[in-house]
């Protein structure tokens, strides 16, 4: 396929912007980029899939690093009672108590209205976090159906928690494992898993053995920590020592490692994530919302850590994101100085396509370049002032909107056209989701 009358946002090192440039997509990868005439010259056969994006940025796909597709249904629902006083009473109140609420097919719909957001808004590469104690067998491969049926690429985990009994513990810790051996033998480049594990503060030191014992060799864990003290006081209660010393103990840190929010840790846990490549999520619109702090990102990244970007389960509008992450630390700090463009950049596209490749190695993911996945989506973005491969960011924080995404392409597959999606049904999961939705919240109430 060949997409013309484009300006090309590469986000390549360095990053370059490419007006009437024209970008050659064969099967799931991008195979050529160029000027457009000189494409049209060289893939004369193309015509009869030739894609003319009019003019509009064309740029590769967002990623989001850290996301629950299970907590779609508690948009707009009532918590009874006060609202909660803090982030351990959210969990509490909302969260433990809506896991428990699905069935199958509410983690199927809930899967599916996030990739139909996600489609929308241009995010092409997820990685998700699940937990549905009461329907925990199979429930990985009921969302990575629903991933396959959007043609987005997920990689996918179970929370490990001993807040429901040993044998929910048990079970989660055996659908994970079942669930990275299928992945590992199907090799599908769209799906891909890791081991999910709560956080320190719900697991014992029982259970984390155990979950070392049982992953498969070479498998990362995906994991919160410190997103409240509470998670490092418990620590040093059961433990003696802060959260990531005791998740280092039981050999949970490493490259292949998701902590998301870091938000309470100290200097020396830092120093640990460091050492050991162990990755980080920010999630700023969750952690506004939760009023959980702010993590120290940019004392983080001075130091080396990878820090990336992920929506927590909001909107998977990865933009919303980085304008979240860009006001929150200004106004935390109350020093304008703080999060600028080029830092929020770092974590939403250099960090987090490294992240995505450590799960996805096949091809190159969140660039533009020969031999990239051709995850592509079309912006329709007409600057009012000049815009530069260097000043992109800034418009990106103040002029994109998620709802300027008009094309969104994954491995080569057009997923939506000038706004039509043409694999999701998005009536059909609308209405259904409403159904099971408003049976959810019956059971979450009562
Ligand atoms: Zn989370």
């Amino acid at each position: 396929m060949l997409i013309t009358n484009a300006t090309l946002v590469t986000w390549g090192n360095p990053n370059q912007i490419l007006e009437n440039h024209a970008l050659y997509l064969e099967e799931d990868r991008i195979a050529d980029l160029g000027p457009a005439a000189d494409l049209r010259a060289k893939y004369p056969d193309a015509d009869a899939q030739r894609l003319d994006a009019r003019g509009q940025l064309v740029m590769p796909g967002n990623i989001c690093a850290h996301t629950h597709f299970y907590g779609a249904f508690a948009r707009g629902m009532a918590i009874p009672g006060d609202p909660p006083k803090d982030f351990p009473e959210i969990l509490e109140r909302l969260w433990w108590k809506l896991d428990k609420a699905l069935t199958p097919d509410d983690v199927r719909y809930s899967a599916l209205v996030c990739l139909v957001d996600a489609v929308k808004h241009g995010t092409t590469t997820l990685i998700d976090h699940h937990a549905s104690p009461n329907a925990i067998n199979g429930s990985l491969d009921v969302i990575a159906e629903a991933v396959l049926q959007s043609g987005l690429r997920a990689c996918l985990c179970y929370e490990v928690t001993d807040r429901d009994g040993p044998e929910r513990a048990k079970a989660g810790i055996a659908e994970n494992v079942r669930f990275i051996y299928k992945a590992r033998r199907d090799k599908n480049p769209y799906l891909a898993a890791t081991f999910g594990l709560h956080a320190s503060l719900t697991l014992s030191d029982k259970t984390l053995e155990a979950c070392r014992v049982e992953a498969p060799g070479e498998t990362g864990f995906h994991i919160h920590v410190a997103e409240h003290e509470a998670d490092e006081y418990d620590s040093l209660k059961k433990s003696g020592t802060r959260v990531v010393d005791r998740l280092e103990k039981f050999g949970i840190l490493g490259p292949r490692t998701i902590t998301a929010h870091c938000i309470h840790i100290d200097h020396r846990e830092a120093e640990r994530l460091r050492e050991t490549g162990t990755w980080v999520t920010h999630q700023p619109r969750s952690n506004m919302n939760n009023a959980v702090g702010a993590a120290d990102v940019e004392g983080l990244l001075r130091l080396g850590v990878k820090v990336c970007l992920g929506n927590d389960g909001f909107s998977n509008a990865m933009w919303e994101e980085w304008k979240t992450a860009y006001l929150y630390h200004k106004a935390a700090h109350r020093d304008p100085r703080r999060a600028g463009g080029y830092t929020i950049a770092e974590m939403a596209v250099t960090n987090n396509a490294a992240l995505a490749s450590v799960f996805f190695p096949q091809a190159p993911l969140g660039v533009l370049a020969p031999g990239a996945f051709a995850d592509v989506i079309f912006v329709d973005y007409h600057p009012t002032t000049p815009l530069t491969a260097g000043n992109l960011p800034w418009h990106i924080l103040f002029g994109f909107e998620s709802s300027m995404v008009t094309t969104t392409i994954a491995s080569g597959k057009v997923l939506m056209k000038d706004r039509q999606l043409l694999f999701l049904d998005e009536v059909e999961i609308t209405a259904k989701s409403r159904e099971l939705a408003g049976k959810v919240w019956e059971r979450f109430v009562g």
